[in-house]
């Protein structure tokens, strides 16, 4: 089950492609959190998208294209994959077309007011990298981790003034790439505004509908 999440920053793609990698047991893999995993490390692909990153700009195609190709050819991709925040350009569209034949791409649609109260409250642990948000999904203790008790913080580009900017980045790249999968009939709205676990219910009944799971 080879599957891309398309959504707006903040929608909740994350959380939906983290609940559906352990239901099916495939890799949620996130442009996003490898690089910035790469740039806590110091490494030399860390340094190098630091400035996109932290600017919320996108990093060039021949990077993220190269970091995906080899993520996909490993072993616990097999048997299918979530891909999260890619593709973001056409060219990369086309280029993964080139790696691997998709199944199903799941747009995730929502207001914008839903998207910004959902981001500016949510908060990541800097240990394990789990997921929170002060009103919809707050950990039990105040700013710790419920899986590690490790330090919540808020991401550097979920602040408003950076927001607002990616929202604009986004609207402008990815209306092509809606287009292109649309076109070929493999892309299904989903409607993200209500919680987590219906948005999740919403995920199954389509890939269920697409003979891509049973149960
Ligand atoms: P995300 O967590 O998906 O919002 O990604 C955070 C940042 O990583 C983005 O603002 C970009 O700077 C970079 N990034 C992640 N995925 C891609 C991609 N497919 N193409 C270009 N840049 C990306």
């Amino acid at each position: 089950m080879r599957l891309v999440f398309i959504g707006p920053p903040g929608i909740g793609k994350g959380s939906y492609a983290s609940e559906l990698s352990k239901r099916y047991g495939i890799p949620h893999i996130s442009t996003g959190d490898i690089f910035r995993e790469e740039i806590k490390r110091g490494s030399e692909l860390g340094r190098l998208v630091k400035e996109y990153v932290e600017r919320g700009e996108l990093v060039p195609d021949e990077v993220v294209i190269e970091v995906v190709r080899r993520r996909l050819s490993m072993d616990d991709c097999k048997r299918g994959f979530i891909l999260d925040g890619f593709p973001r350009t056409l060219r990369q569209a086309i280029e993964l077309d080139r790696i691997v034949k998709i199944d199903l791409v799941l747009n995730f649609v929502a207001p914008d007011e839903v998207i910004i109260e959902r981001l500016s409250g949510r908060r990541i642990c800097r240990n394990c990298g789990a997921i929170y948000h002060v009103k919809f999904r707050p950990p039990r203790i105040p700013g710790r981790c419920d899986v590690c008790g490790g330090e919540l913080y808020q991401r550097e580009d979920d602040r408003p003034e950076v927001i607002r900017r990616r929202l604009e980045v986004y609207r402008e790249q990815m209306r092509p790439i809606i287009e292109y999968y649309r076109e070929r009939g493999i892309l299904v709205d989903v409607d993200a505004t209500g919680p987590i676990e219906e948005v999740v219910r919403k995920c199954i009944e389509v890939l269920r509908r697409y003979g891509l799971v049973r149960e």
